[in-house]
């Protein structure tokens, strides 16, 4: 009997999981929305399953629904994807209870790695650069706690222990605004979070945002597959990733891919993961580690010619893998633009019918998407229609291959973030790649008027 397995997920993701599936001769069961029935996906799965209203919280974030579903057809894995419930512990733990293979790790580890004091620690334990901070109970004397925050050094960050998404964190500029700033992120995090409890970053004014991607076998075993840099952002979303990031400095590289392997091999880290770090002089410094596959994927698989989301299905089934460090090679450069139903300019999301477009193509172009013409883009999910991913043998070449595949691509009927994409592309901070994680917001789209 084959496997069988199901997504729970929708859009680009999905796709990319059935196609996975199929190389491996996986059978796959996909779940989808009232809102969602003309997904492309759905045409390309064994089965499908609706599972419930267009609203997320009465779909894919319903647990009960999604299990159901998984039970009806009799899967033996789930695959998460990204976003949704691809990082909360609560579900990978309801689908091992219920005798389904959760594709990811432990849920301990979602659990560990979600909390992120208990995350630096692990990783401070595994001898990664942590952000220099505080992450002991807060204590009740302002004067002790004002002294914490001196000996820290001003602009400080106060983060939530159980934030996430970019959400629950302040930058403290002044002893003035310490007590204040705390207690409005305590009583935030609280509301939003369910867990008040916080702790005190030096803040890194003008990092990259580089990461590390690995792979474990959950035995104790574990690979990694090189660096990403996804320093243009927006609000914290990455706009653009390419792989790997360039002029960083090698010792401080080799040391933090050893200490990267140490953590995976401390949790018996299983399946795809990223570790996320700010960059600035030379130095890295932890932030978190994501227990999923990543957006930016791509980027990295076309580097390295190692297919991630085969190797999550691989390693959750117990096929067959080959987990070599010394077998991963790298080659040339690679960059992905995200293409968002959003108005250039102002940001705001643009759902609706997509009346034409045209997907381009050619040597070493890569195009990820579940979008087609005459689709509707519902409004009730995240805004990313299409990963444009471009392979060439330096980042310069990379960056023109890029600038064709946009000239080629168009999609009517919806706004998109086409043109931003295509004025970075032609930016000379961007091509010199001097860009830091503040350059677009801060710089780029400032000049833009
Ligand atoms: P989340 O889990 O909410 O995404 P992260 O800890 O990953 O939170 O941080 C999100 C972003 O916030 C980072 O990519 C970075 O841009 C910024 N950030 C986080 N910590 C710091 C810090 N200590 N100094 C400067 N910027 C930070």
């Amino acid at each position: 009997m084959p496997f069988k397995v199901l997504i729970a997920n929708r859009g680009e993701i999905a796709l990319r999981a059935i196609r996975a599936c199929k190389e491996l001769n996986i059978s796959t069961v996909s779940v989808y929305s009232e809102g969602d029935k003309d997904l492309k996906h759905l045409k390309f799965s064994d089965e499908t399953v609706c599972i419930g209203p267009a609203s997320p919280l009465e779909s894919y974030l319903n647990t009960p629904a999604i299990l159901s579903a998984a039970e009806l057809t009799q899967v033996d894995a789930i695959y998460p994807g990204y976003g949704f419930l691809a990082e909360d512990y609560s579900f990978a733990e309801m689908c091992e209870k219920s005798g389904f293979k959760f594709i990811g790790p432990s849920s301990e580890t979602i659990k560990n790695m979600g909390d992120k004091i208990t995350a630096k620690t692990l990783a401070e334990e595994s001898g990664i650069q942590i952000v220099p901070g505080y992450k002991n109970d807060i204590p009740k004397d302002p004067e002790k706690f004002k002294n914490i925050a001196k000996e820290i050094g001003y602009p400080i960050m106060i983060k939530a222990t159980a934030g996430g998404g970019g959400r629950g964190m302040r930058v403290v500029e002044s002893e003035d605004e310490l007590i204040s700033s705390a207690e409005i992120t305590m009583q935030e995090a609280k509301n939003a979070f369910g867990n008040e409890k916080i702790y005190l970053e030096k803040f890194i004014p003008n990092p990259r945002h580089i990461e590390i991607q690995v792979i474990g076998d959950g035995k104790g075993h574990a690979i990694h597959l090189g660096t990403r840099d996804c320093s243009m952002q927006r609000r914290h979303q990455k706009i653009i990733e390419e792989a790997p990031a360039k002029n960083i400095d090698q010792d401080a590289l080799e040391k933090t891919y050893e200490a990267s392997i140490n953590l995976c091999k401390k949790l018996k880290y299983e399946g795809a993961g990223t570790i996320e770090f700010l960059y600035e002089n030379g130095e890295f410094y932890f932030i978190e580690m994501n227990t999923r596959i990543q957006v930016e994927h791509p980027v990295t698989e076309m580097i390295t010619g190692f297919d991630i989301v085969k190797a999550q299905l691989r390693i959750a089934l117990e096929m067959d893998i080959k987990l070599d460090q010394d077998s991963i090679n790298f080659f040339g450069h690679a960059i992905e633009c995200r293409i968002n139903a959003e108005d250039p300019k102002t940001f705001q999301p643009s759902p609706g019918k997509i009346t034409k477009m045209h997907i381009p193509g050619g040597f070493g172009i890569r195009y990820d998407s579940h979008i087609y013409g005459g689709y509707v883009v519902p409004p009730y999910y995240d805004s990313l229609l299409a990963k444009i991913i471009t392979l060439a043998n330096s980042r310069n070449s990379t960056i023109k291959r890029m600038i064709s595949a946009l000239d080629e691509f168009f999609i009517e009927g919806i706004k998109t973030n086409h043109s931003l994409h295509q004025e970075i592309l032609h930016d000379k901070t961007f091509i010199d790649n001097k860009h830091t994680i503040n350059y677009l917001e801060n710089e780029f789209l400032k000049n833009d008027g």
